[in-house]
């Protein structure tokens, strides 16, 4: 009808236009017909009005900025590749985690899951009282979120920031692993390359593959992020240990 035709013109015109920016020429594959689709949802819903430039492209997914709502400013869009090239290594993080079973094999449904699962283990991290990037909508295999930043400029790694107190940034750091551990995640990816520094706050980011305690690799994981973050802060002149900052999130 008539309805319909009209929503289809717009959409064409919407692909079209997205399509001819600049920023999104780099990444053409990740914009199938389908994530158009996810796009063009989020921008109708009011989530985005409009796209800045990536930010970062990483393995599986690209972060883009862009202009949120009036109440949220700019966002995070970060959009996952349904043809990620190691949804394998994807599927290995879902394993045993009671929201996300029979999944099965199919590449898509994994690549969906996991954004469902980014957004609510931001959710679940929240309410733990751990700083993140507030979730705000997800669409698809697109995820939008509060834009860390300081000044409008997107906020440094804690690799990349210059650090004046790391005593402080450790406490910070080792209480937030034991927040998350208690509300029963563990982060699976964490070192000073997932962990920003906004306007002087630690901020934990990339929590798609964090798993919850019935992970059979729960510990490991763990016990790596324990020596990824004593590694860093030892080479911050920190006298600190992988496995007391493990003994001391398990007993706290
Ligand atoms: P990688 O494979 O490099 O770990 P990724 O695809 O898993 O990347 P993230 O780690 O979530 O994606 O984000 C990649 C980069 O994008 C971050 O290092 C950070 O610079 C930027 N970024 C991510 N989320 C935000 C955000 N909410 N606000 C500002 N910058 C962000
Ligand atoms: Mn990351």
């Amino acid at each position: 009808d008539r309805i319909a035709r009209k929503r289809d013109r717009e959409f064409s015109q919407f692909r079209e236009r997205v399509k001819d920016s600049d920023q999104f020429k780099v990444e053409q594959s990740v914009f199938d017909d389908a994530t158009l689709a996810a796009l063009y949802k989020l921008v109708q819903d009011g989530y985005v009005q409009a796209f800045g430039g990536p930010i970062s492209s990483g393995k599986e997914a690209t972060v883009y900025s862009a202009l949120g709502d009036e109440e949220n400013g700019e966002v995070a869009v970060k959009i996952y590749r349904i043809n990620a090239s190691n949804f394998r290594d994807m599927r290995e993080y879902l394993v045993g985690d009671p929201r996300f079973e029979e999944l099965g094999g199919d590449k898509k449904r994994v690549v969906l899951a996991w954004v469902r699962k980014e957004f609510a283990n931001l959710k679940r991290a929240i309410k733990a009282g751990v700083r993140v990037p507030e979730p705000l909508a997800v669409q698809r295999n697109v995820l939008v979120m509060e834009f860390m930043g300081n000044d409008g400029r997107r906020a440094p790694t804690l690799a990349d920031a210059r650090l004046e107190n790391p005593e402080t940034a450790y406490e910070v750091v080792k209480e937030y692993m034991r927040r998350l551990f208690d509300s029963g995640l563990v982060h699976g990816d964490l070192s000073e390359y997932n962990i920003l520094v906004s306007n002087g706050e630690l901020c934990i980011i990339d929590v798609g593959q964090a798993v919850t305690y019935h992970h059979p690799n729960s510990g490991e994981f763990l016990t790596r992020d324990c020596a990824n973050i004593a590694s860093f802060f030892q080479r911050e002149g920190l006298d600190v240990h992988g496995d007391e900052l493990e003994n001391w999130i398990r007993e706290n």
